[in-house]
Formats: structure tokens, sequence, C-alpha cells
């Protein structure tokens, strides 16, 4: 059962059919952002099954990277950003993938030490697509992926198949 915090941080989750394009229902998580004890409680939650177990936090750009710096902040430890392609003077490490709506790159430096025990985080799990691509990328770096964490899964569109064990969702909606 989801305690009186978490419960009104799911109710800050809005819906916005058409958007960025016809038949997607964008979903805005920016009111959870703005509320303290809402950021609080939903970070806490995406990362305390992995609490004690992992060493460095990658975060996708953009809302990722609010997620892990927040998530880092409380576990202690630091921040991979996962960025999108041609913001990085170096890149150790570069793929491309497909989203629910178009395709992407994404890229990230050369900063982990070999084993490094990663955990990825992400605000929305729809087709997978990021964070398929960003666990290669933790591998390409010689990162160890101990487990991807997101606010919100999206059922129906597969992406649980696609990025595989030890992901923790704290909420789930239907399409
Ligand atoms: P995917 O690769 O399909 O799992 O898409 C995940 C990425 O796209 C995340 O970074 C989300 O921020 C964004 N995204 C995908 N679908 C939605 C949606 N319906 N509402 C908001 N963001 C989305």
């Amino acid at each position: 059962m989801l305690s009186d915090d978490l419960t009104r941080a799911e109710s800050q989750i809005t819906r916005h059919p058409d958007y960025p394009e016809p038949g997607v229902v964008f979903r805005d998580i920016t009111p959870l952002l703005a509320d303290g004890t809402s950021l609080r409680a939903v970070t806490d939650a995406m990362y305390r099954p992995f609490a004690g177990g992992f060493d460095i936090v990658a975060g996708v750009e953009a809302r990722g990277f609010l997620l892990a710096g927040t998530i880092a902040s409380l576990a202690g430890t630091g921040v991979l950003p996962i960025r999108k392609a041609g913001k990085l003077p170096d890149p150790a490490a570069s793929i491309e993938y497909t989203l629910e709506y178009g395709s992407a790159r994404i890229e990230a430096p050369g900063v982990l030490f070999p084993g490094a025990r990663v955990l990825v985080v992400d605000d929305i799990l729809a087709t997978g697509g990021t964070l398929a691509a960003s666990q290669q990328l933790v591998r390409e770096l010689g990162g160890e992926l101990v487990g991807t964490t997101v606010i919100l899964e999206l059922d129906g569109l597969g992406g649980r198949e696609t990025v595989g064990d030890h992901v923790h969702s704290v909420f789930t909606a239907a399409l």
C-alpha cells in the first residue's frame, strides 16, 4: 500500500492527450518535482530496493538528471549523466535507439571506475528503448548494471520486457 505522500505524488502526474503528437498521452511530472514532500517520497521509493548496492546513479537527460541528482544526494553517491548526442566533448560510448515518438542518440562520458555498480534512473518507462540503450551504455563503459528505476511505468508498451530484470517502478499506469 502506498503512503499518503506517494498517493499525493501520483496524483500530481498530469495527463496530456495528443502531446507532443496525436496518439501519445504525455505524462508531466513537473508538478510532482515542484513539491518537496513528493519529490522526497518518490526518489526515496525509487532507490530503496537498491540501497547500499550501487556506487553511482546514471540519469537520462533531461528529467532523469533531476532524479539522479536527488537520489545520489540521498544515497551519498555520485552521478553519471547520460546525455543527448552532441553535448559531450569526448564521449566514451554512443548509442542510437527508437523512442515511443521518434528516435534519438545518447552518449556518456568515461568517468566510471571498472566494475562500478550503476543504478540507472529515468522518469517514465514507456517502450523501454531509452533505458535499454542506457543499460547498454553503462555496460560499454565497464560498469555493472545493478538495477533500473523509474517513477512511472506505462503498461502495454512492452517496456519491462525490453529493459529486462531488476526494473523497479514506483507507479504503474495503463496507457
Ligand atoms: P521509452 O524509451 O519509450 O521508454 O521512453 C522513455 C523516455 O521518453 C523517457 O525519458 C520519458 O521521459 C519519455 N516519454 C516516453 N513516453 C512518454 C510519455 N507518454 N509521457 C512523458 N514522457 C514520455
